[in-house]
Formats: structure tokens, sequence, C-alpha cells
């Protein structure tokens, strides 16, 4: 596989830049809907308060998901700035510009991730 290009790099710092700030955003907004569910219980009904819950739920897995990528992001614009970004951290091969095009925070190439995700 080839080595990232110059103008390749600049294109991916933009899209993973352009990412953070959206995760950023997004974790920022979603911060109230995460809060512990504090519901007048006389005022709604059982099935509304479980409701209320695992909307809870799922809005603090979203979030961890989202914060996941953002570490991840971040992670790979430290690599950018020390020149290892673009390769791959389990078998140092260079990971295809597709790929990181597609989701730029990218640590491992794809059959690197085909073997992880085989494997378990
Ligand atoms: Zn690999």
């Amino acid at each position: 596989m080839d080595e990232l290009s110059e103008e390749q790099i600049a294109q991916l710092e933009a899209a993973l830049r352009a990412l953070q700030e959206e995760l950023e955003t997004t974790i920022e907004l979603s911060k109230d809907a995460a809060k512990p569910v504090t519901l007048d219980q006389q005022a709604i009904g059982r099935v509304s308060r479980i409701d209320a819950i695992q909307q809870q739920k799922m809005v603090e897995a979203n979030r961890r998901r989202q914060r996941l990528r953002l570490s991840q992001t971040k992670q790979a614009l430290e690599a950018m700035e020390s020149g290892e970004y673009g390769y791959c951290r389990r078998c140092d091969e260079t990971i295809a510009f597709a790929r990181l095009m597609a989701k730029p925070e990218s640590a491992i190439c794809m059959s690197c991730k085909s073997a992880l995700e085989t494997r378990r």
C-alpha cells in the first residue's frame, strides 16, 4: 500500500478536526439528556418512567461511544503531529486512504480489524 501524500494528510487532518468538533458539540448537547432521571412520580405513570429510564440508558450508551470516538480522534491528531498517522498500530502497514477517509480516527488497518473481529 502506498504511503499517504501530503495532500491526503491535509484532507484527513481537516476531516479529523471536523469530526472532533462535531463530536464535542454532540456530547455537549446531550449532556442534559444524560442526567439522572428525576421525575415527579405522581405526575407521570410508571410506564413513562420506565420509558424515560430506557431512553436515558440509550443516551448514555451513545455518549460513551461518542467519547471513545472523540479520544480516538484526538489520538489520531497527535499521531499526525508525530508523523505516525496512517500506519496500523498492530501490524505497522499503511492504512488505506479510502478507509481513513471513511473513518479518519482508525488506528488499525482493515485486515487487522477483521482479524480482531473474527477472533471474538
Ligand atoms: Zn494492520
